[in-house]
């Protein structure tokens, strides 16, 4: 069939509207009609040709669409159900079966290659091969070719254009605060950087009942939002500079006064940040490095630091598994308690660009294309 899509024909170049040729939904795999679509950094990054990704590529990993037709061997979705797309993962290797999808051993060719699992593409344009399947959706694109295990069902009644960013931006900030600090009722947090994912980090920090919530940016009307979604306090880095300290006076105190940190959340990955955060946390405090580093970038610590039985680890989409977390945050959105719709920004499909633009500029929080 005949799909129109938004293509990036080479690396840092602006995406182009194309009509490409798409095959028919094969085993395991489910078309997609799609009704709207995020933007997340990956986008760019990929657009940026930092990802393994061949051009020319269809990009788009945030979709929300109506599934039209399924292939083979599909029995979780039928067509006319409502789906959220999410990060492909193959169910079958051991992170798979223990609960960690997101870090499946086959994700990176899963989600990154442009190719079904057969090393093909099943774009195509003027019978020359496009990547797709990227995040096994490439959902900048009228229809998406996913696959069972990458789409969620949601209810008749869920506003697709509000929930598509949970497949990844969302559900990796709340994720972090939720999965993997296993946030709880009297910890106290803080969250650095406050994008889609760190805003999302916040709701999700509210959510579980953290008592202190701290949100750190450098831009005002961020922090003011932070405040609404849940922040108990807020600082302003540009102003502030001794972020650490301040955090350790809002906890209580140094560790010498029983205060600190139980969890940090940097979605910066600014070396400095990073190296001054860790001193903020309380024993066994988490600090959790969730941002996209410019290849080659490295972190520092004093070693002295990591003692206390501190921790610094990485996240990828927030530990979630997307077929009982999403369907979660959604239910707590339906019922007012986490408010996705007060970070986006709509864009008709045509207006990728700008998008775009405007989600590097900090113009849009984040950015929902209408696509169908
Ligand atoms: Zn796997
Ligand atoms: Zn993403």
């Amino acid at each position: 069939m005949q799909i129109r899509a938004a293509v990036v024909e080479q690396a840092d170049e602006r995406f182009v509207f194309s009509d490409v040729e798409l095959e028919e939904p094969g085993i395991g795999e489910v078309l997609v009609r799609v009704k709207a679509c995020g933007i997340c950094h990956t986008d760019v990054g990929a657009r940026g040709g930092n990802y393994p990704i061949p051009f020319p590529a269809i990009l788009g990993h945030e979709g929300a669409g109506i599934v039209e037709k399924v292939g083979a061997g599909v029995s979780k979705v039928a067509p006319g159900d409502p789906v959220v797309m999410t990060v492909g993962s193959c169910g079958k290797c051991r992170h798979c079966q223990t609960g960690f999808p997101t870090y499946c051993r086959q994700a990176l060719f899963e989600n990154m290659s442009g190719t079904r699992p057969n090393g093909k593409s099943s774009y195509s344009r003027n019978n020359k091969p496009i990547s797709g399947h990227f995040f096994c959706q490439s959902s900048f694109a009228t229809y998406s070719i996913a696959t069972e295990r990458s789409v969620v069902k949601v209810g008749q009644d869920v506003p697709l254009d509000v929930v598509a960013p949970l497949g990844c931006g969302i559900q990796t900030g709340a994720g972090a605060v939720i999965n993997t600090l296993r946030a709880k009722p009297g910890m106290q947090v803080a969250v650095i950087g406050t994008g889609s994912v760190g805003l999302s980090a916040i709701m999700g920090a509210k959510l579980a009942g953290c008592s202190t919530i701290i949100a750190v940016d450098i831009q005002a009307s961020r922090l003011e939002l932070a405040r609404e979604l849940g922040a108990t306090h807020t600082i302003n880095s540009a102003e502030e500079k001794q972020v650490s300290a301040r955090m350790l006076e809002i906890s209580g105190g140094d560790l010498l006064s029983g205060g600190g940190l139980d969890g940090i959340l940097d979605t910066t990955s600014i070396k400095a940040v990073l190296s001054d955060a860790i001193t903020a946390l309380h024993l066994r405090g988490t600090l959790l490095v969730g941002g996209a580093a410019k290849p080659g970038a490295k972190l520092e610590f004093e070693t002295g630091d990591i003692h206390y039985g501190r921790t610094v680890a990485g996240v990828l989409e927030g530990d979630s598994i997307p077929d009982i977390f999403i369907p979660q945050l959604i239910e707590h959105y339906q019922a007012g308690e986490f408010p996705i719709d007060k970070l986006i920004s709509y864009y008709d499909f045509q207006d990728i660009n700008r998008a775009i633009d405007d989600a590097l500029s900090g113009k849009a929080v984040k950015p929902v294309l209408r696509i169908g």
